[in-house]
């Protein structure tokens, strides 16, 4: 059972515009209750010209911490007292945490949540590190790349529809990063040890991922972050053809599990129930 909630409940929240779609609250509250931590975790759908507003007065209300997501990431950075090199290296904040003074700190979890995601399927992630193709250049791309530079990656290469937001994106994160066309996204694919997609194709209710693997060596990984559906077009492909193959459920889950450690000091347990929980549609997408 979760703790009645009284006058010293923390409240922590989720805040991005929609926010109703998210997983998070199912995530924290369970945590919560597993923990018996006295806490409430909300989502509030927040509009841009609403941001500045919502953060200062979450401040002034006592609130322990926010998640943030898509279109905040990277506006809510100007909002914070501090910012972690991890925030500052992907541009890009999805955790604020309120300290007793007042200041808000604001890092990343995300980047900890695809490595840690990877690491907790494949055991010893390195020699997938040889030669990874990203697909994307957007915010999620930004996290992984800043993750897999931070476990040692030794070449990543990036394939985008918009070449000039994957030239900035390589000249941002630096390092060794090689850049392709859309186009050649196939032909990359030889010699691969980890494909992963972050863009959105393949969502539910976005246009779908077209792509040939056939050049994609048996033993490399497939990864894809998105999880509505859980197993993607991309990763049904991979698995017929023997590729070991992630699914996007676990970066949601890692990055929350660490921004649980900042606010309430424990790192919690992602475990069976949790997951099997998180696997099923929720009440919002079934509706
Ligand atoms: P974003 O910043 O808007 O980036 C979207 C990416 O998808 C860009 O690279 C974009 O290419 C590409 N794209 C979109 N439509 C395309 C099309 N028709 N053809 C080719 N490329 C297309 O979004 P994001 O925040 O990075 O999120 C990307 C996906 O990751 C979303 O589906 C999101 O749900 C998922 N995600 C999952 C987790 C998790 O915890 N598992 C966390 C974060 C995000 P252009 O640059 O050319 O526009």
């Amino acid at each position: 059972m979760l703790k009645p909630i009284n006058g010293e409940t923390k409240l922590l929240g989720v805040l991005g515009y929609p926010a109703s779609h998210s997983r998070s609250p199912e995530i924290h509250q369970y945590w919560h209750e597993k923990y018996q931590i006295n806490a409430r975790y909300l989502a509030f759908s927040v509009a841009s010209e609403n941001l500045e507003q919502a953060i200062k007065g979450a401040r002034a209300l006592g609130v322990r911490g926010l998640n943030i997501t898509v279109p905040h990431k990277e506006a809510c950075l100007q909002y914070a007292d501090e910012i972690d090199a991890t925030a500052q290296k992907i541009g890009a904040a999805n955790t604020l945490i309120f300290d007793a003074s007042g200041k808000i700190k604001a890092t990343n979890t995300d980047a900890y949540g695809v490595i840690e995601n990877l690491h907790q399927a494949v055991g010893n992630i390195t020699p997938y590190l040889e030669k990874v193709v990203v697909l994307g250049a957007g915010g999620a791309a930004r996290a992984a790349i800043a993750g897999l530079q931070e476990a040692g990656a030794k070449h990543i290469i990036i394939a985008n529809r918009t070449k000039e937001k994957s030239e900035t994106l390589a000249r941002q994160m630096g390092g060794n990063i090689s850049i392709k066309n859309w186009q050649e996204k196939e032909t990359v694919l030889a010699d691969a040890t980890l494909l992963i997609n972050t863009t959105s194709l393949g969502m539910q209710g976005k246009s779908a991922l077209e792509i040939s693997l056939t050049n994609l060596p048996k033993t490399a990984c497939v990864y894809d972050i998105i999880y509505t559906p859980l197993m993607t077009d991309l990763l049904q492909q991979a698995q017929a053809r023997g590729n070991f193959v992630v699914t996007g459920i676990g970066m949601l889950l890692y990055q929350a599990q660490k921004a649980f450690e900042y606010w309430h000091g424990v790192l919690p347990e992602i475990d069976a129930t949790l997951k099997s929980q998180l696997s099923k549609p929720s009440r919002s997408e079934t509706v």
